[in-house]
Order: C-alpha cells, then sequence, then structure tokens
C-alpha cells in the first residue's frame, strides 16, 4: 500500500536537522515531496539541495534581491529563489504544503514556524527556542488553527512516544517527565578548567554531531532548561512535574513516570534521523538510516543527577520558567547573545552563565500578553547581554 503523498517546506535545510531531514526524505520519495527549501546566506548549499530536491521555493532569509542568482535557481534546479525573512512566513504558510520542519536556529524562527501553526499545518518543531520565547502564543495559534504539533528535539519526541496515543499528556495518570542530558563534553572536566574552554571544545560533543549553538547549549546545559520549558508548553506540564538526569550514553532519550509507577522510555543510538523519521510518518512508522541499537554492545546504561555547580544554567532556565511572563525570553535573548560572543571568540565559557544571569536582573519580567511585549523584551535582552558581554570583555583586556 502507498500512502498518501505529504509535502512538505523545511525551514533551515542547510543546518544539522535539515540535513538529516533531506537524508530521510531521501529514503522516501514515494511519500515525501519538498514543496520548499530555506537556508539564511548560504547560497551555494541551498542550489546543491534544490538541484536534488527540486522544491517549487527556495528561500535566501538573510539575502537582498539578486536577480543572477535568482536566475541560476530557475536554470539549474527549476526553483524560484525568494529573498528576505517575509518570505519565510510565506513558504511556511503556503497552501501547496502539508507539513513544515522548522529547523532555523534561535529566535530568527519564531515569525515562520508561528506562521506554520497559523496556517493551520502539520508542524515538525526542532526550532525549540520559538517556543521557550513565545510558549502560550505558539501553543494558542496550532490550538485556534488546527495545527498538528510533533515534536523533533529528540527528548520530546521520546516523551511523545511515551504518552498513551501520543497524545493528551496532561492526563492525571503521569506523575513526571524526565528528560535525559548527556552532560556534554565537560561533564567530567576539572572546574577550574572550564574558564579556557575554546568554542571548538565546546563543540565537541561525546555523543551528537549538531550545529553550533546547540552544541554549546548542550555543554552549558542551558539546551536542558531550554527543553526543560519547551516541555512545559509542549505537553501541559507542570514545571515540578518536569526533572533532568544525565545519562551519559544518550541511549534512553527521556522517560515518562506513571501514577503506578510505571517508567517508559523511549531508546535508539542518538541518530537525529530517528525523532524526525517518526514525526514524519506519524502515526505510521518508516525506515530512517539509523542503525539498530545494540544493547548487548551497550551494555551499561547510567543515569545522575546533574551538579548545579557545574551547569548553572538549568536553574536560570527553572527560574526564568517559574518567574513567567516574558522571563524565558529574556532567558534565551541573553543566552543567544552569550554564545554568540563566545563563539566569536569575545566571552568566556563561564561568564556565558554571568551574562545570562545579569540580564534575567537587568530586564524585569513583563506580562507577555502580546507577541509584540515578547519581542520587545528579546530585544532589550539582547542589548543588556551584549553590553555586559563588552564591559566583561573589556575588564579581561
Ligand atoms: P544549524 O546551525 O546546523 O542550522 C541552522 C539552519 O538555520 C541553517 O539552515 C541556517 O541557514 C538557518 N539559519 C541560521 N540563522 C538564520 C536566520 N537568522 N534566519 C533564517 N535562517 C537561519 O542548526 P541545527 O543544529 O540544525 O539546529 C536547528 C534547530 O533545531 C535549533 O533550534 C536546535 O536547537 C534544534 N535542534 C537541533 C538538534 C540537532 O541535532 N542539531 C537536535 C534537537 C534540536
Ligand atoms: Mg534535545
Amino acid at each position: 500500500m502507498t500512502a498518501a503523498m505529504k509535502s512538505l517546506t523545511l525551514l533551515g535545510a542547510t543546518g544539522s536537522v535539515g540535513s538529516s531531514t533531506l537524508d530521510v526524505v531521501a529514503r522516501h520519495p514515494d511519500r515525501y515531496r519538498i514543496v520548499a527549501l530555506t537556508a539564511h546566506r548560504s547560497a551555494d548549499a541551498l542550489l546543491a539541495l534544490a538541484a536534488r530536491h527540486r522544491p517549487r521555493h527556495a528561500v535566501l532569509s538573510g539575502l537582498a534581491e539578486d536577480r543572477a542568482l535568482r536566475r541560476r535557481f530557475m536554470e539549474e534546479a527549476g526553483a524560484e529563489l525568494l529573498f528576505g525573512t517575509a518570505a519565510l512566513e510565506q513558504v511556511a504558510s503556503e497552501p501547496g504544503c502539508d507539513a513544515v520542519m522548522a529547523a532555523i536556529v534561535g529566535a530568527a524562527g519564531l515569525g515562520a514556524t508561528i506562521a506554520a501553526a497559523r496556517a493551520g499545518k502539520q508542524v515538525l518543531l526542532a526550532n525549540k527556542e520559538a517556543l521557550v520565547m513565545a510558549g502560550p502564543f505558539f501553543m494558542r495559534a496550532v490550538a485556534e488553527a488546527g495545527a498538528r504539533l510533533l515534536p523533533i528535539d529528540s527528548e520530546h519526541n521520546a516523551v511523545f512516544q511515551c504518552l498513551p496515543g501520543g497524545a493528551n499528556p496532561g492526563a492525571a495518570s503521569v506523575r513526571r517527565i524526565v528528560l535525559t542530558a548527556s552532560g556534554g563534553p565537560f561533564r567530567a572536566a576539572p572546574l577550574e578548567r572550564l574558564a579556557e574552554v575554546t568554542p571548538d571544545q565546546a563543540c565537541a560533543h561525546p555523543n551528537w554531531v549538531m550545529g553550533r549553538k546547540i552544541s554549546v547549549d548542550s555543554a552549558t546545559m542551558m539546551n536542558k532548561g531550554l527543553e526543560v520549558i519547551e516541555a512545559r508548553w509542549l505537553f501541559d506540564a507542570a514545571p515540578s512535574s518536569i526533572e533532568v538526569l544525565i545519562h551519559p550514553q544518550s541511549i534512553v532519550h527521556s522517560l515518562v513516570e506513571y501514577i503506578d509507577g510505571s517508567m517508559i522510555a523511549q531508546l535508539s543510538n542518538p541518530d537525529m534521523r530517528v525523532p524526525i523519521a517518526h514525526a514524519l510518518a506519524h502515526p505510521e512508522r518508516i525506515e530512517s538510516g539509523a542503525a539498530a541499537l545494540d544493547l548487548a554492545a551497550i551494555a551499561r546504561l547510567s543515569f545522575e543527577r546533574p551538579d548545579a555547580q557545574r551547569f548553572p544554567c538549568l536553574g536560570l532556565a527553572y527560574a526564568a520558567l517559574g518567574e513567567g511572563g516574558t522571563a524565558p525570553a529574556v532567558l534565551n535573548a541573553a543566552n543567544e547573545t552569550a554564545v554568540e560572543a563566545f563563539l566569536a571568540g569575545r566571552l568566556r565559557y563561564t561568564a556565558i552563565h554571568d551574562v545570562i544571569r545579569h540580564t534575567l536582573e537587568r530586564v524585569p519580567a513583563a506580562r507577555a500578553d502580546t507577541l509584540e511585549v515578547v519581542l520587545e523584551a528579546d530585544a532589550r535582552a539582547r542589548r543588556a547581554a551584549a553590553e555586559f558581554a563588552a564591559t566583561l570583555q573589556e575588564r579581561a583586556a
């Protein structure tokens, strides 16, 4: 039996999640058709993908109109090339697409991801920052438009798989959600060495190959903090019912504990094609290309509680979630600014936490009544974080 063809818009096609998605899609040409691919500025990489997948539209959101480039895309890939951020929202909401993979990194993905939800699309959500910034708006847009939200983040996809029928997770029968974390590259490094670690060391994740921003977030465990907030909105879960455990093997991707004492977990090799294939085919199952899990070869699965001194960013995320309103948007914006400065060699690794904490103190949380208020808090937080990061750099110089 052949399933109906699903047409897919892929936001962030040139990234790590983007290329894993295209890998899965290419394995199932009878099931998926790419209607749009987007990238920020990497024109050549996008053109190569467009030539291979033949979308109707390609978008370079970070570039201004360029006629020669537009002609090349038409001639070499048969794709109409669009420019600028407005084009992201256009391809995320256009009638010809059934599903949107939201795989842009950071707050830059918010507009297009919300546009997809408002258009009632099936939204495959990798862009966790969008949900962290604007959780209640995002979930309301999904509900009002009758959109379908499927988590791509491996932990949330795991939780989704461990919930009855993959839905209605706020159920009273659930006691806890346990998100697992690898602990990143510095889980066992001497604490006094952390001030000196380089961007490349921070990006050398032991189990996953990912974009640089999320790799740094994994090292600081802000990634898990963002994921706690993500889980709060995705699963309508009380913050106190979301727990984090370090699991260095990255085989158990998360667990759900029920009131009878049962825990259900999802296991696989750490390969993003597993959650991507799950969400693409849901409620069916398709081959993902991931290697089968050999539990006997892995032999040992271990778990430990995160050390608050080593991973102070995790506590900041819980605090921002508890504070509510615009606090998670401030947390996210400060983190993006600090990580960017760290990756550019302008901030010490250990100062990432200082910048975020300072920014949360400087930019008080307001009620997040409108999306405009959230975006304003994001902008204020970026300014405050950048100023503070610059002060730290001057002091160090
Ligand atoms: P990446 O850096 O590899 O790719 C990011 C993509 O977004 C690229 O296609 C880039 O062109 C595009 N982009 C960057 N800045 C942009 C901007 N300002 N406007 C529009 N487009 C822009 O990132 P990634 O690792 O693939 O992560 C993507 C998202 O998925 C992030 O939100 C991340 O937290 C989440 N995620 C990633 C993984 C993973 O394994 N990589 C796992 C779970 C969740
Ligand atoms: Mg994750």
